[in-house]
């Protein structure tokens, strides 16, 4: 069947009839509500491939769902052409770069023709930008092209200076001097864009300690191991070196035992701003990115150190250097303190060294229980032992099953450090710090050491390595006179926090990371030297970062229509602030603007209301890689720039694709472009595999079952569509036969029983599809409706029906617009097979018909149906071929029992003594006590029952058992054999009961006798 269905012609037969109604075109209907959905605009650096096709395809879900709800939704789509992306991919272009070339060739097909011209960054663009859109429109997205732009459009560059000029009106822009992630090949800020496999850089702030060695203390280390004379070379008359050690706990100073250097690594002395430091050579170059000045003036092996005595800045003891292999050269500045008693690390580092006679001969050290001990300086509750950094790591063992060392002292560390954080207190010999809390005490004596000078603040990449994706390593650099979006601002971000907290966010349990971001947000570089995009402002040798220009361009969307229809012409340069100011704002006049703007007034009115009308957006859908940068800055410029009734209302995120179970990246092959996977598959089931496999956050896994289970699930759906449009065909051609002889036809239980589980369904899927779980909804319209249907067909069949056009037709008109949303192809074409004349698209959601629910029928099919499963079970088990069935029905003393035990077990009596007391002392029950171990099964059948079978039952008074299976006889003796079916009550004094079975039934549990 599925073979003959030709799906991509079906998907250009609805694209071009959609194009031609022009359904997708939304503009202002005040009888109407609006709905405006966006989805992150992409970057046309590439052709879509599968991974990118999931937040398309539920944005375009939800855009159809809302549409017919009965909205006005305004779903549109822009391309950005603006930062770093593009230009990266033309250089490497220009290189030959043989990576790329390979993708371009075996995974996308591009001739070598269309390559050449991709050395220019524009031609990457419009040509990607094209191909992405032809496979938006195969992929049946219902936007609104009308309303289609690029980022380096010119009235978008307009639209952009007008939002950074606002920006800056209001102080949120400033220039100063702030760390950034940045490229040392191109000189340029980098942000999670321009990076290889999409990191943002996140980098912490350390504290430098500055721990200086006098000429004694290194005279007092051994020397045999070094050189004549030693690592230092003394051109300073001072005599005073420092090892500068970076920490994250300034606070816990006053607990370091020692020194921590790597023996193995290559220390270079450095003269840093004048002072004589020793450091790693991987830390002196990450020095100069942060603007200090260092000339190098030695190197040597971090052996010679060994044995030196430093003095501690803050309390003058002295202490040992010793050595340890946990020390990275490319970690703070290759110099560690040690903090035994609150830290995991130098804890262990120190255990290993007391117990290793071989180093500490190498090294000519010794070091034993005496010589040196953890010092606790910090109290905090679960920690009570005497060091808390040997607690922490028996827990982290107890509780985890880390693989190593690494790990396991990795939880240990981040347990302890969040607990004495929030929880911990200075101890007494801390001096003037004794009682502070560990938060308060931390910034303190940070400040008293950056005051005095024995402090410094380095900056250093947490998720190291980030490459930039020209192929550097990135570092942290503090960049000086540049211009900064200012998030770090309190106000703005109390704002941030207002807008979020009305707004609606999906999933809910992402809330907390906005929150979290909103919180740890600064000052944002929002320029870059290259790339392509819009100039800033005021100062042309800058142009706007790709993330900037990027965060209130829904609004352009409104502007966008007027450039395209040319009631704006792209060339008019008269258009200032004044215009956006009027037409997003509300400020100024018409007339005024008209005049400066050289714009007809009637069209500035116009715009301005139709901003009104869609503004602001209802929901904004996108990735979760974006959630730390863009979707926090897009409530952020909107809460800056925008009314508060013009801020956004909803965020929708979305995990991402994994192939069979993998992450797609092109070494592993497993990319496959957008477009040849609709050709292959078909658009409609490529949806709804990216949609089922997970609910919108979690990571979604395409899979190659899925397709073919989906195409076939589809495939039925075709398949009883025309067998429904044959049957109705054939009924009316009947009908013209004798007209007036047609009577309105008795709907048989299963009719009733479908009709309900319709609704039901209905009421389900609503509910689901409101709040976007997804994955569940489409569980709901094509897996719970088929087993459903299948159901039904077996009941109907039995009876060798033929009167079922009429309910098929019911189902398939309920199911295809509920699958609408999903696959718009499939059910637009089985819409029409039906001979529907309307366009489905343009049709209304399903509402729920409450009358058409029945319980009754409910009951019927559930008691047939769990009948039918214990007749197959005995049969199984007794293995005969039944020739006859009997069935008993229970007694009606039985029924009045079984409602008594329910009423009680669903107000929460479940203690069986207690009910059985309640059932004798009631004239109407009484007779339980005749029969207590039936009674009891009776309770446990209850308790057994699914929930919504308890609620239902307790409603349903006179549930007649015996019809009920009379009408079921057909499919019962179809299902089993062909074997006579006989009903009896239980107590009919004329039952056929060889075997006694009849006092065993019991209400909605009816006995079997089979031979
Ligand atoms: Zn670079």
């Amino acid at each position: 069947m599925s073979s003959r269905i030709d799906w991509n012609s079906i998907e250009s037969k609805w694209i071009e009839r959609w194009d031609n109604q022009r359904l997708f075109e939304s503009d202002p209907d005040s009888s109407r509500e609006k709905y405006f959905v966006t989805v992150a605009y992409p970057y046309p650096n590439s052709p879509q491939h599968i991974g990118h096709g999931r937040t398309y395809t539920l944005a375009d879900t939800h855009a159809r769902y809302i549409r017919m709800k009965g909205y006005n939704v305004l779903f549109p789509m822009g391309f950005h052409y603006t930062g770093t992306p593009i230009l990266g991919m033309s250089r490497r272009v220009a290189a030959g770069d043989s990576e790329l070339m390979e993708t371009f060739h075996t995974i996308y097909k591009l001739s070598d023709d269309i390559i050449a011209t991709f050395v220019e960054p524009v031609k990457i663009a419009r040509y990607f930008h094209q191909e992405i859109k032809k496979g938006m429109k195969e992929m049946g997205y219902s936007i609104d092209w009308r309303r289609e732009f690029t980022t380096i459009d010119r009235i978008y560059s307009k639209f952009i200076s007008w939002q950074f000029r606002t920006l800056k009106k209001k102080g949120l822009i400033v220039q100063g001097s702030h760390p950034v992630g940045w490229c040392p090949r191109d000189q340029n800020p980098i942000s999670q864009h321009d990076t290889i496999g999409d990191v943002e850089p996140d980098f912490n702030e350390y504290t430098v300690i500055k721990f200086k060695s006098s000429d004694e203390g290194r005279r007092g280390a051994s020397s045999s191991n070094s050189g004549a004379d030693g690592p230092i070379v003394d051109d300073d008359s001072s005599g005073v070196i420092i090892l500068p050690a970076a920490t994250l706990r300034p606070e816990t100073l006053f607990g370091v035992t020692n020194i921590w250097i790597n023996p193995e690594v290559e220390y270079v002395q450095a003269k840093v701003d004048g002072q004589r430091w020793i450091i790693s050579k991987e830390a002196a170059r990450k020095l100069e990115f942060l603007n200090h000045k260092v000339e190098l003036v030695n190197a040597f092996r971090g052996s010679e150190m060994i044995g030196w005595k430093v003095i501690n800045p803050l309390n003058d003891t002295s202490v040992p250097v010793y050595p340890a292999s946990f020390v990275e050269a490319n970690s703070g500045t290759g110099i560690v303190m040690s903090v035994p008693a609150h830290a995991p690390y130098d804890y262990q580092a120190l255990e290993t060294l007391k117990s290793d006679n071989n180093i500490q001969q190498m090294f000519c050290v010794t070091i034993d229980e005496n010589s040196i001990h953890p010092l606790k300086i910090i109290e905090s509750e679960p920690y009570e032992g005497s060091i808390p950094a040997a607690e922490a790591i028996k827990q982290a063992a107890a509780l985890n099953q880390k693989k190593n060392d690494h790990e396991l002292l990795e939880k240990a560390t981040s347990n302890l450090y969040s607990h004495e954080f929030y929880k911990g207190k200075m101890m007494q010999n801390t001096g003037r710090f004794a009682g502070m809390t560990v938060a308060v005490a931390k910034n303190e004596i940070k400040q008293d050491l950056l005051n005095s000078g024995w402090a410094e603040t380095i900056y250093e990449l947490v998720n190291k390595p980030v490459k930039c994706r020209c192929g550097a390593e990135c570092v942290v650099k503090l960049l000086s006179d540049q211009w900064f979006l200012n998030y770090g601002d309190k106000e703005w971000k109390e704002q941030a926090h207002l807008c979020l907290g009305n707004m609606d966010i999906l999933p809910e349990d992402i809330r907390q990371e906005f929150d979290y971001v909103i919180d740890w947000l600064r000052e944002r570089a929002c320029a870059r030297k290259s790339g392509l995009g819009t100039t800033l402002p005021w100062d042309k040798e800058w142009i706007v970062e790709s993330l900037s220009d990027s965060v209130i361009y829904m609004a352009y969307y409104i502007i966008a229509k007027y450039v395209n229809n040319k009631n704006i012409s792209e060339e008019n340069d008269n258009i200032t602030d004044a215009f956006f100011d009027y037409v997003l704002l509300g400020a100024g006049s018409p007339d005024k603007v008209a005049k400066e703007c050289k714009i007809d007034s009637y069209i500035i009115e116009h715009i301005r209301n139709e901003f009104n009308y869609f503004y602001p957006v209802d929901s904004r859908h996108s990735g979760r890689d974006l959630v730390p940068n863009h979707l926090t800055f897009f409530i952020f410029n909107h809460v800056a720039i925008f009314d508060k009734n013009k801020w956004p209302r909803q965020i929708v995120v979305n995990g991402s694709v994994l192939m069979e179970g993998k992450k797609m990246s092109k070494s592993l092959g497993n990319i496959i472009p957008l477009r040849a996977a609709i050709k292959e598959y078909g658009a409609d089931t490529l949806r709804l595999a990216m949609l089922v496999s997970a609910e919108i956050l979690q990571d979604a896994d395409f899979s190659f079952d899925t397709v073919r289970g989906i195409r076939s699930k589809l495939a039925g759906i075709f398949e009883m569509a025309e067998k429904c449009r044959n049957m109705l065909a054939d009924a009316s051609e009947q009908g013209q036969g004798n007209q007036q002889q047609q009577p309105k036809q008795t709907l048989m239980l299963e009719d009733r029983w479908l009709a309900s589980r319709l609704q039901r369904t209905i009421a389900e899927t609503t509910t689901s599809m409101d709040k976007l779980r997804i994955r569940e909804s489409i569980y709901y319209i094509l897996y719970s409706l088929d087993r459903d249907l299948q159901w039904y067909m077996k009941r109907a069949t039995a009876r060798k029906r033929e009167n079922i056009a009429g309910m098929l037709s019911e189902f398939l008109n309920i199911q295809v617009r509920m699958l609408a949303p999903f696959a718009p192809f499939t059910a637009e074409e089985v819409w029409e097979l039906l001979g529907n004349r309307q366009y489905l698209t343009a049709e209304h959601w399903p509402v729920l018909e409450e009358k058409k629910i029945d319980i009754v029928a409910e009951e019927s099919e559930f008691l047939i149906s769990n009948l039918l499963a214990d007749i197959q079970n005995i049969v199984r088990v007794t293995k005969i071929t039944p020739t006859k069935i009997v069935i008993y029905i229970s007694a009606v003393w039985k029924e009045q029992v079984y409602r008594a035990i329910l009423a009680n077990i669903l107000n929460g009596t479940i203690n069986f003594g207690q009910i059985m007391k309640q059932l004798i002392s009631n004239p109407e029950t009484v007779k339980a006590k005749t029969d207590p171990k039936i009674v009891q099964r009776m309770a446990e059948d209850i308790l057994s029952a699914p929930l919504d079978a308890r609620n239902r039952r307790l409603k349903l008074a006179g549930f007649n058992e015996v019809t009920t299976i009379e009408d079921a006889q057909a499919l019962l003796s179809n299902e089993i054999s062909k074997a006579e079916i006989v009903v009896y009550s239980e107590d009919d004094p004329a039952r056929y009961d060889p075997k006694l079975r009849a006092k065993s039934a019991r209400p909605f549990k009816p006995a079997i006798y089979i031979e």
